[in-house]
């Protein structure tokens, strides 16, 4: 099916604007002048009366599944106090009668009024004591659970807790609190009566919340290759790729261990027979937790708890180890690294692999939060992929100085720092650690304030991007972070049919105003999947 768009304000790439664009078979065939689209016959004409498009928006980080899942959950994000996190609790269990597990998540103690600490079993027993309850802190990193899911699990002493992760006691007793790789260990035991057919269904359904965002693409992080409930997830995505995808999906894949990751390369690593919807992408690896919850592994105690200089989750034997066999068998890495020291370990293990600062495998570092400046010129020395979520800034900037002091907080975030060094930074959410709004997030990357337009000026404002920058971050910039950039990330002839119509000009709109900019209309192979 033919469709050709005129009277545009079309982006096609960098100080390459053109009227019409001409898309045939889910491709994009000709762009040029409204005068030229006369020449192209046949086919539905859409007038875009003056409008700006973009190609499709590309989030290079963020878990689908889980997005999709927390549309099932009580929302905490909210939250204001502990009171509150009972309160929508309850209000959730009294419209879902038939819950079996309540799940939430989004809470943030230190948006408590009441008292500013975690959760325990004995806040969430007000909600209830029948059934279980299962609340993941913002950063997914911390979450807690009430007696009854103690009980169902028995969570004691005895309990034999994955390596890297930790469960809280007082005293003798389980206090309900998770950390680290117990949380996904725990929602892997409890998520595995989750069929195939049901993650089907739910990934339907966010790809087309995603799509309303503008969102045509994703690296999403969902895949818990070995670990319980892995095998139904994996089945869920195979499901998908049949089920007409409106959404297109690289996988950052994450294994239980080495030798489940060697034992599916010994298998073979892909699966899928549609991976333009659906592709297994790099592995992920995840070495350090968050700065919210003080677990990002950082060279010097916190400046806020000198007790604690945050969680080593994989040490650097086995962060090399990763990193070697993926190298050795061809397969890209991107690792989760917010805090310094964790960034070192990161960079020390590519370099292992990777020899006279070149990286053909494109090896990443996702987060790259707290970093000085030294860090940044080792990467761009190295040629690392930096794959960063600007909306972190919306809550981050109220704590960077707190956790980690004044200097480092002032080289961290550097994301025009690290565009200027000539590093592939492609932008995205991490949703649902954040929303996925990819007009908040380009507001946060260009004017570095809140999503309250706090502070006046912008944090840190020299590392303020420009718009185009911030569009480039998550189209092209993204496209190049799962090899694909000469199919994504740009509307040349040859490309994919994915684009966005804006309702204003984001390339000349007075920046504190972007984000009322909507999205009016959004293509995917040639296919409006979303219409304002
Ligand atoms: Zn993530």
């Amino acid at each position: 099916m033919k469709k050709i768009l005129k009277n545009g304000n079309i982006f096609v790439e960098r100080d390459h604007f053109v009227s019409a664009l001409c898309i045939e078979d889910g491709f994009i065939t000709h762009v040029g002048s409204n005068e030229d689209a006369t020449k192209w016959i046949g086919g539905e004409v859409i007038d875009l009366m003056g409008k700006t498009v973009v190609p499709g928006f590309n989030d290079s980080h963020m878990h689908l599944l889980s997005c999709g899942l927390f549309l099932q959950k009580a929302d905490l994000n909210n939250a204001n106090s502990i009171v509150d996190v009972v309160k929508i609790c309850k209000e959730f269990l009294a419209k879902h009668p038939d819950t079996k597990i309540l799940y939430g998540r989004g809470w943030n103690q230190d948006y408590f009024t009441d008292e500013k600490r975690l959760l325990t079993r004995w806040d969430l027993d007000k909600i209830t004591t029948n059934i279980p309850v299962f609340v993941t802190r913002t950063c997914g990193h911390v979450a807690s659970v009430n007696s009854k899911m103690i009980e169902i699990l028995h969570l004691d002493k005895s309990f034999d807790v994955a390596s890297g992760g930790e469960l809280g006691f007082d005293g003798d007793v389980c206090n309900g609190i998770l950390y680290e790789k117990l949380v996904s260990q725990i929602e892997g035991l409890i998520g595995e009566s989750l069929t195939g057919q049901d993650i089907c269904k739910v990934l339907c359904e966010i790809a087309a919340t995603a799509n309303a965002c503008g969102i045509t693409s994703v690296s999403s992080n969902d895949m818990p290759i070995g670990s319980p409930g892995g095998d139904a997830i994996e089945e869920g995505f195979l499901l998908y790729e049949k089920s007409n995808p409106t959404l297109r999906i690289n996988h950052q894949i994450s294994f239980l261990d080495l030798e489940t990751f060697n034992k599916r390369i010994e298998e073979g690593y892909n699966k899928s027979t549609n991976p333009s919807f659906n592709r297994y992408g790099p592995i992920k690896l995840f070495i350090d937790g968050s700065l919210g919850a003080r677990t990002a592994l950082m060279r010097m105690p916190y400046n806020d708890d000198p007790s604690t200089n945050g969680s080593e989750v994989l040490t650097q034997e086995e962060i090399n180890s990763f990193v070697k066999m993926a190298s050795e068998n061809g397969i890209q890495c991107v690792t989760h690294g917010i805090g310094n020291l964790g960034i070192d370990n990161i960079l020390n293990a590519y370099e292992t692999v990777n020899t006279d600062g070149e990286n053909p495998l494109r090896n990443g570092i996702i987060h790259v939060q707290i970093t000085d400046i030294g860090q940044l010129h080792r990467m761009a020395k190295n040629k690392i992929l930096s794959i960063v979520q600007p909306i972190f800034l919306h809550y981050d900037m109220h704590i960077v100085e707190d956790r980690v002091g004044k200097e480092l907080a002032s080289t961290s975030y550097a994301f025009k720092t690290m565009k200027d060094l000539g590093l592939n930074t492609s932008y995205g959410s991490d949703s649902p650690v954040e929303s996925f709004n990819v007009i908040n997030c380009i507001h946060c990357a260009v004017n570095r304030q809140d999503l309250k337009f706090y502070p006046d000026g912008g944090f840190y404002p020299d590392e303020k991007v420009s718009i185009v920058d911030a569009i480039e971050a998550y189209t092209a910039k993204s496209a190049y972070t799962s090899f694909e950039e000469n199919i994504k990330g740009k509307l040349l002839p040859g490309y994919y049919g994915d684009l966005v119509v804006l309702s204003d000009n984001i390339f000349t709109i007075e920046s504190k105003n972007i984000t009322d900019i909507k999205v009016d209309m959004t293509m995917v192979n040639g296919n409006v999947v979303y219409k304002r």
